[in-house]
């Protein structure tokens, strides 16, 4: 059994970071020889992470991804990436994915979306998107409802 089915077969769900790290939770249950154990097999953990094939899952939110035109393919990298990382992120990706399946609403606003910056105390009218998808100098508004892969909820 691979380092990575070890893990897995422990209970831990695991996956890479934006930044090519090893995420695992829950975190605080790994015993510290699991935790010996992430840190004496992590070259192997990072390479068999990366060479993993795409689960179905992976392949609803690629198609969505290019229903919605994204051909960056360091995009679609980061957005696969989260989803591995953190079981939250995959099952946001995952509804809005079906939500397009089913016609149903997909559209979400940026004040839940933490690459919203408000203006105001308060985090809601206007403000700017750290993620780029406007222009800088261009304001977007915290309710208004919108289609954006690159939302990233809020906890
Ligand atoms: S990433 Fe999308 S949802 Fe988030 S703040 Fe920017 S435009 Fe809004």
């Amino acid at each position: 059994m691979g380092a990575l089915n070890k893990i897995r077969a422990a209970g831990f769900n695991i996956g890479l970071t934006e930044a090519g790290d090893i995420a695992i939770t829950p975190a605080p249950k790994l015993t510290q020889r699991q935790r010996e154990f992430l840190k004496s097999h992590k070259t192997a953990l990072v390479q068999e992470l990366k060479a993993e094939p795409l689960t179905p899952d992976e392949f609803i939110i690629i198609n969505w991804l290019t229903y919605l035109g994204e051909k960056d393919q360091t995009i679609i990298d980061e957005i696969l990436e989260r989803c591995r990382a953190d079981p939250d992120e995959l099952a946001h990706f995952l509804i809005r994915a079906r939500a397009k399946e089913t016609n149903s609403d997909t559209f979400i606003t940026c004040r839940t979306c933490k690459n919203f910056q408000s203006f105001n105390k308060h985090g809601g009218g206007s403000g700017f998107c750290q993620a780029h998808v406007q222009p800088n100098g261009i304001l977007w508004w915290a309710d208004t409802r919108h289609q954006c892969y690159k939302h990233f909820k809020k906890r």
